[in-house]
């Protein structure tokens, strides 16, 4: 297994503070439990200590007015919008500025002039701030933690994961750039006589880049391309969803706190539609990570191939992932990971488990088994230690839920769950059971649409061909599992079409990616780049690259 890279990262001493700006470096004493790959399936107590303290503080200080950050300035505007808790309405988490066109454009006005500087800083001095970005959010991992609870619904392990998962996507960008040396590279020396010529490839920064963010990994899917953007030497304009404005927040003052210069990362908060447009047609932009739904990611990759010249889209998509089950498989492990992918964060995840295609002799066994770990799940406010599944994000989700729920019930059959919550504990929440769907036809529009929510489909096959067959027939190819034979494995790998692929993993049968162990990207209608966050080819991907040929005569 890899070393986290990390655990190297935060060895190394820290040098100087950055003089223009006070770094709480000396604040919160270094926590005994850190979240890593190793610990994450088996935290200690000390983790539920920590949550309950920061739980109770962050709880203590809802409801605020806050504001956008841009060229480093505070900004309030005279439009708000809330931002309610999808655990319990009533909770007004805080208030947010429901940014215009003007302020998108003055950020990017900041980011544009910041950029000729922060480019040509030494890459060193730039893997520096970010690792002290990455180091605040680890020191503030837990309060981090809990606003994703309070945000998005997601329980005590799926928070911290979130935060702690961006600290080392953004340490994993800054090794990357040490490991290649800031991606400056000694080419031939050509022979050309009387003459000596060098040659250098390097690898340099495109501009003002924007980071547009989905509300189920909020944290990480801002920061990790905020934190790749910058190392490379681009400035950044990040705008979050707006179910997600406040852990958008966490980050940009992790990011200011650690020194980074004003104008160097912005955020601005309002409507995909009027502030997310602004960015997206403005020719000031160079470069754009969204992550997010395949619609507006086709529209923002389209939109932006209609500019002068062509720019760099990195689109993260949505998932309809895959987990084919053998006749050869370990069905209790199958089953244990394929419920853990398909209501893990209530099935909001772009790589959460909605297809299960098995092998016809050994279904009905494996749905018996999916059936029973899915009736044992407990469903409540996922702030609460016990429960593992919370609300899902919003109403339009809830809302949808009962929809899909009633088109499959009709065009199926409901194994287990099926309901929207209603009653006591979850009158204020949106809450919806965990449902397992059987007998409907391969050839219901639910095979092929991405539902965001926890709903997952079972189905019979002939054989593990038919299997892989119905596994890539759709557009998008994020992640996939399999549980059968090692040599059966080799087949699933060698044909599956998926960015991000597991075989027989009780952890998870399409999830539980970490940087620097499964780098996360998809292939067709799920990732436009084709190399995947977190991982060894990602930071290339926010530089061009410029061969420098420098000659003498002898
Ligand atoms: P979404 O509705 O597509 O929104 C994503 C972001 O785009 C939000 O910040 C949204 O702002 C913004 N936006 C909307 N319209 C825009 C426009 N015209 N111009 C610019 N920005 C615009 O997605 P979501 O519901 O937040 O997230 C769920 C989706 O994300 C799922 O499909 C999931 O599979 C996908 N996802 C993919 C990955 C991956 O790595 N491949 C990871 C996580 C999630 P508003 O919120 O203000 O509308
Ligand atoms: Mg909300």
């Amino acid at each position: 297994m890899p070393k986290t890279t990390t655990a190297k990262a935060k060895a190394r001493p820290a040098k100087k503070p950055v003089a223009r700006r006070k770094v709480a470096a000396k604040t919160a004493p270094a926590p005994a439990f850190r979240l890593t790959y190793s610990t994450m399936f088996n935290p200690p107590e000390e983790m539920h200590t920590r949550y309950d303290k920061a739980l109770a503080k962050v709880k203590a200080g809802m409801g605020k007015d806050v504001g956008m950050i841009i060229n480093g300035q505070e900004r309030f505007v005279a439009d708000k919008f809330e931002d309610r808790s999808p655990i319990n309405t009533d909770w007004v988490l805080g208030t947010f500025q429901k940014g215009s066109k003007q302020d998108a454009e003055d950020a990017l006005a900041a980011a544009h002039a910041a950029w000729p500087k922060w480019a040509n800083m030494k890459w060193q001095d730039r893997v520096r701030l970010l690792r002290k970005a990455a180091a605040n959010i680890e020191k503030r991992v837990y309060e981090i933690g809990v606003v994703l609870s309070l945000e998005v619904g997601k329980n005590r392990m799926e928070g911290l994961g979130d935060a702690q998962e961006t600290a080392d996507l953004i340490y994993y960008s800054c090794d990357s750039m040490e490991r290649n040396g800031g991606f400056i590279k000694p080419m031939g020396t050509d022979p050309l006589t009387g003459f000596t010529s060098t040659n250098v490839s390097v690898l340099r920064p495109y501009g003002v880049w924007v980071v547009i963010s989905p509300f189920n990994f909020p944290f990480a899917l801002a920061g990790g391309p905020s934190g790749a953007a910058l190392v490379a030497g681009n400035t950044v304009v990040f705008k979050p969803a707006t179910d997600t404005p406040w852990t958008g927040r966490l980050l940009a003052e992790c990011m200011r706190d650690a020194g980074i210069p004003d104008g160097v990362f912005n955020y601005v908060t309002g409507p995909g539609s009027t502030v997310g447009q602004t960015l997206i047609d403005d020719p000031r932009v160079a470069g754009i990570t969204f992550t997010g739904s395949y619609n507006v990611g086709m529209h923002i990759y389209r939109a932006f191939a209609a500019g002068r010249y062509p720019r760099p889209v990195i689109a993260e998509m949505g998932g309809k992932n895959p987990a084919v089950v053998t006749r050869h498989a370990d069905l209790e492990t199958a089953a244990t990971g394929i419920v853990r992918s398909a209501f893990g964060l209530q099935g909001q995840k772009c790589s959460a488990c909605s297809r299960i295609i098995v092998e016809a002799p050994v279904k009905d066994k494996l749905a018996a088994l999916i059936v029973a770990k899915t009736e044992a799940l407990k469903i409540g406010d996922p702030t609460l230690r016990e429960n593992y599944l919370g609300p899902v994000a919003n109403a339009g989700g809830y809302r949808e839920f009962g929809e899909f729920a009633e088109e499959l019930s009709g065009a199926g059959t409901i194994l287990t769950g099926g309901h929207q919550l209603k009653q006591g504990d979850y009158a204020k929440g949106y809450f919806c059971e965990a449902t397992v769907v059987d007998n409907v036809p391969h050839s219901h529009r639910l095979w092929k649409h991405e539902m965001f929510l926890p709903i997952t489909m079972i189905t019979a096959v002939d054989s593990l061909q038919s299997a892989l067959a119905m596994a890539n027939d759709v557009d998008y190819g994020l992640t996939a599992g399999f549980y059968g034979s090692a040599k059966e494995a080799e087949t699933f790998f060698n044909h599956i079409e998926a960015g991000v692929t597991y075989a027989n993993r009780p952890q998870g049968a399409t999830t539980g990616a970490w940087p620097g162990f499964q780098p996360f990207g998809g292939w067709k209608g799920s990732g436009s780049s084709g190399k995947n966050g977190g991982g060894l080819y990602y930071v290339p991907l926010y530089m061009h690259e410029q061969i420098q040929t420098r000659v003498k005569k002898d």
